[in-house]
């Protein structure tokens, strides 16, 4: 990269929706940024543009191979301010994404500048309601129209953004998973810990089955020996357990997601003791029965934390907390989303203003 930014102006701006009442991810803003990976210049042709349809060769290499990765992540308004929630932690995890898909990796500043431009062109589409935010989703495909199997030679990386009401509306309402005993999401050396476009794809049969028994979401257990828990396919998990943290330790088929490590060291400075293990779905049981896990919650970007009130292993029904959030829960969603929204203090440095 390295190149200037073009803005390209659209005619005609779309009327603001109101963002209480819109479904996630169906309304996009007037602008978008577009960039170009080619042998010969590397990435280029760096603009914004109006959000516009694509055009794509049927034999472009994303549709066909699956080369494509993306990133999520929130800007928050708070009175004139735009505050956005470690943007850099996005890009470095992108490449770590595109390297592991045999992609060119981007220029890390030069993506979070072109982020911080859009964002300033698109200003007034952060919207400013209660538990509202702008959602950003950066993503880089493969555009290469050609049917042999290698790494495609050209790509495309865009940044489209999405204004998103509360996921909640006013009350952490606690979710149910099923932990999920046939299917895996990833496996030992897979792309698990990669933001890869196919990782979903193959995670939908298990979800559709999870939905069809009852719950919301498919609890995912090792790929390897089908025992060690893992995480919610879109959030990782955390559990209280004697009033410690506990979260499944990173191990290459887990995604490394923000909100768990931001968490981790959140809870930390506040003085919660966090642990970072292999956790067996026998141990999980007993502990919920036992009582000495609490509180059950999954940490992303879409939610930040989703507290769990009901979950399923091998068939038994484990009720949490009496299907209520948590105290530890409550606290931690609390001051997190005060230093997104800019409410409270961010001594961590990871809010980017604008
Ligand atoms: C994006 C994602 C997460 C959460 O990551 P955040 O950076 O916290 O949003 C967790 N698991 C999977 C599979 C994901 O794709």
């Amino acid at each position: 990269m390295g190149q200037t930014l073009q803005i390209e102006r659209a005619n005609q701006l779309k009327n603001k929706p109101d963002v209480s009442t819109i479904k996630f991810g169906t309304v996009f803003t007037d602008y978008m940024f577009t960039s170009r990976y080619t042998p010969e210049y590397g990435w280029s042709e760096h603009s914004i543009i109006p959000y516009q349809n694509l055009q794509l060769s049927p034999s472009c290499q994303a549709i066909h191979y699956g080369q494509s990765v993306f990133e999520g992540l929130k800007a928050y308004k708070n009175g004139d301010d735009v505050l956005v929630f470690r943007p850099d932690q996005n890009f470095k995890r992108m490449n770590q994404s595109l390297s592991r898909l045999s992609m060119p990796e981007i220029n890390e500043e030069n993506a979070l500048d072109a982020l911080l431009e859009l964002l300033k062109v698109e200003r007034d589409w952060v919207p400013d309601g209660e538990g509202q935010s702008l959602y950003i989703r950066p993503f880089v495909f493969a555009d290469e129209p050609f049917l042999g199997v290698r790494p495609s030679e050209s790509y495309q990386f865009n940044i489209i953004l999405s204004p998103v009401a509360s996921y909640y509306g006013n009350q952490l309402n606690p979710s149910s998973l099923y932990v999920e005993d046939d299917f895996v999401r990833s496996v030992r050396g897979g792309v698990g810990f990669a933001k890869a476009s196919g990782n979903y794809a193959a995670s939908l049969l298990a979800q559709k089955k999870a939905n069809e028994l009852g719950y919301e979401q498919v609890l995912w257990l090792d790929g390897v020996e089908q025992k060690y828990v893992e995480e919610v396919g879109s959030m990782n998990i955390f559990f209280v357990r004697d009033n410690e943290l506990v979260t499944p330790k990173l191990n290459g088929s887990i995604l490394p997601g923000i909100t768990r490590k931001s968490l981790i060291e959140l809870a930390e400075y506040k003085g919660y003791t966090v642990k970072e293990e292999s956790i067996h779905i026998d141990d999980l049981a007993n502990d919920l029965h036992s009582g000495r896990i609490t509180e059950v919650f999954g940490a992303g970007t879409a939610a930040v934390i989703s507290p769990v009130g009901r979950l399923n292993i091998h068939g038994v029904d484990h009720i949490v907390n009496d299907n209520q959030i948590g105290p530890v829960s409550q606290d931690l969603y609390d001051h997190f989303t005060d230093i997104q929204y800019g409410r409270r203090e961010d001594p961590f440095g990871w809010v980017v203003k604008l």
